[in-house]
């Protein structure tokens, strides 16, 4: 057993639509949830918090409602996840009481975690019910989401919610045993990859292509996700849910990917920058900025060469290398008409051109995550905050 999974404490479990809803019938698929509600029950004996993140509502109640297979309309969708949540909640909590555990439904909508004050409130619910012994079921509140405004799949959503609570681990049961270098099945080189230090662009690319049409989450959007996690502090994990008791046999070693965290801990706010869904603007910067930034230091207006988006100080930017590739995201120290002026300048000239004297860093270090777990001192700093 890994190491990372037996000192972990708190779990956030993920699973797909494809796993719980059989594609022919669209039905729930009691039997094997039960199993991992076995599994679920189990670690909790053992003293662990459990969080499940479950999909289906849309895929049960579309069949409730008796909606032809394709795309349906906004409120179509809505309608259906209405009235196939309500049948997800009444099975979880009929399977946790079952043995011994009490469900609580909680369902977030995009804003609930963007916005730093909600993003607190709701961590606070999730850890209360934490602290009461009960096992959350988190899905995202499709009732109300529109295509602006939604997480979109569920396994961003549970990297979200793993970093907001400080889970240690987040396991994404899929369809798939993890990322493989090619297509399993269509490319036959295509090698597992059984565990994954640092997201470089290689690892992004090999997740192009895989996945199902069932649920919304193909394998870039996991690899999305264990950006975001891993970026937070917490570990993931995806395997495959296709067998029953999949923790079990997860715990007995079952074929899987692991994304590891930073062995450093990760502060509260950064968790929740880490994790930003979106991000108001963007900021590319020169290589020297790009080492300074990946050796520990804050982003100054001089490395700065470009910037888009209209943001307002405080809000959280993507900051991106000459080739695009996404290096960090942080909060901007200065609004964007403000950042306009100042980008490429020294810090001592800020006074002059803006007529007041504002941070010296467009982004400080505080404010700011790297991505991917570049690890710091491996590039020679050649900028330093002043
Ligand atoms: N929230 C959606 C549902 O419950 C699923 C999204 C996903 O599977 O990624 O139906």
């Amino acid at each position: 057993m890994k190491q990372q999974w037996r000192a972990a404490k708190r779990m956030v479990i993920k699973l797909g639509s494809s796993l719980l809803v059989e594609p022919e019938s669209q039905a729930l698929k009691t039997q094997w949830l039960a199993t991992l509600i076995d599994d679920i029950a189990a670690q909790a004996e053992k003293g662990r918090e459990m969080v499940i993140v479950s999909s289906g509502s849309v895929a049960l109640g579309r069949k409730k409602l008796g909606f032809a297979p394709g795309r349906l309309k906004l409120e179509e969708g809505q309608a259906a996840a209405a009235v196939g949540q309500i049948e997800l909640a009444r099975a979880y909590q009929q399977l946790l009481a079952e043995r011994g555990l009490k469900a609580a439904q909680v369902l977030l909508t995009l804003g609930d975690t963007e916005e730093r004050r909600r993003y607190l409130n709701a961590r606070s619910t999730i850890n209360a019910l934490l602290k009461l012994g009960v096992v959350p079921v988190v899905n995202e509140n499709d009732t109300v989401a529109t295509s602006e405004l939604r997480y979109g799949d569920n396994d961003r959503l549970a990297a979200r919610v793993a970093t907001m609570i400080s889970a240690d681990i987040l396991v994404l049961l899929s369809d798939v045993d993890g990322l493989y270098t090619g297509v399993p099945g269509r490319d036959p080189k295509a090698r597992h990859i059984p565990e994954v230090r640092q997201i470089t662009p290689e690892i992004a690319a090999m997740a192009g292509g895989i996945g199902t049409d069932f649920g919304s989450g193909g394998m870039v959007t996991k690899v999305e996700a264990a950006r975001m996690a891993t970026s937070g502090g917490t570990h993931m994990v995806i395997t495959s849910g296709q067998v029953e008791h999949p923790l079990q046999a997860l715990e007995a070693g079952a074929r899987s990917t692991w994304f590891y965290a930073d062995g450093d801990p990760v502060t509260a706010r950064k968790r929740w920058i880490a994790a930003t869904l979106q991000p108001r603007g963007v900021l590319t910067i020169d290589e020297g900025a790009a080492q300074a930034l990946l050796a520990g230091n804050s982003l100054l207006p001089a490395g700065i060469t470009a910037l888009e988006g209209d943001f307002d100080r405080g809000d959280a930017v993507r900051i991106i290398d000459a080739q695009g590739c996404e290096l960090g995201r942080g909060l901007a120290a200065y609004a964007a008409e403000d950042a306009a002026q100042i980008i490429g300048h020294k810090s001592s000239e800020i006074e002059a051109i803006l007529g007041y004297a504002g941070r010296t860093a467009m982004v400080h270090r505080d404010d700011m995550v790297i991505l991917g777990k570049a690890k710091t001192g491996k590039r020679k700093t050649t900028e330093t905050e002043s």
